[in-house]
């Protein structure tokens, strides 16, 4: 394979410097909840509600607008994970959040879904 081809390839497939890649890849470790075949779910590692999940795709996008261009059917499989984690984890009182762009407060640039509740699911 020529060899631009083949850069552009990985970049596509995973960033070099992606921390949630290496989540993926296992490089990195994390507390990992709940996976499918294309999504991974795990809990942030700083929390900003009682409950605070993050739902991934395994392939490398930017953003959800990528991801959504590349392959609505991810992102359907990241929407119903997230739903699913949030009716387990939460009261049913939650917000599903894509931070997209550095001035919407996005600091990992691999789509993410978060799911916050202060709620939980025994009501404390
Ligand atoms: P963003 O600000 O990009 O929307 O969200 C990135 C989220 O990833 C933040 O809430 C941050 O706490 C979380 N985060 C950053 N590094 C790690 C990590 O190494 N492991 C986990 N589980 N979460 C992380
Ligand atoms: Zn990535």
């Amino acid at each position: 394979m020529e060899l631009g081809l083949a850069k552009t390839r990985l970049k596509y497939m995973t960033e070099a410097n992606c921390i949630f890649c290496k989540i993926v890849s296992g490089d990195i470790a994390s507390d990992k909840i709940a996976e499918t075949a294309n999504t991974l779910a795990l809990r942030d590692i700083a929390p900003l509600s009682k409950v605070h999940l993050l739902v991934i795709p395994k392939k490398h996008y930017k953003n959800v607008v990528e991801l959504s261009e590349a392959s609505p059917a991810v992102l359907g499989e990241l929407m119903s994970q997230a739903t699913s984690l949030a009716q387990e984890h939460t009261n049913g009182s939650f917000r599903l959040q894509f931070n997209t762009g550095s001035e919407a407060g996005q600091t990992i640039f691999h789509a993410h879904a978060h799911v916050l509740s202060d709620s939980s699911k025994d009501g404390s």
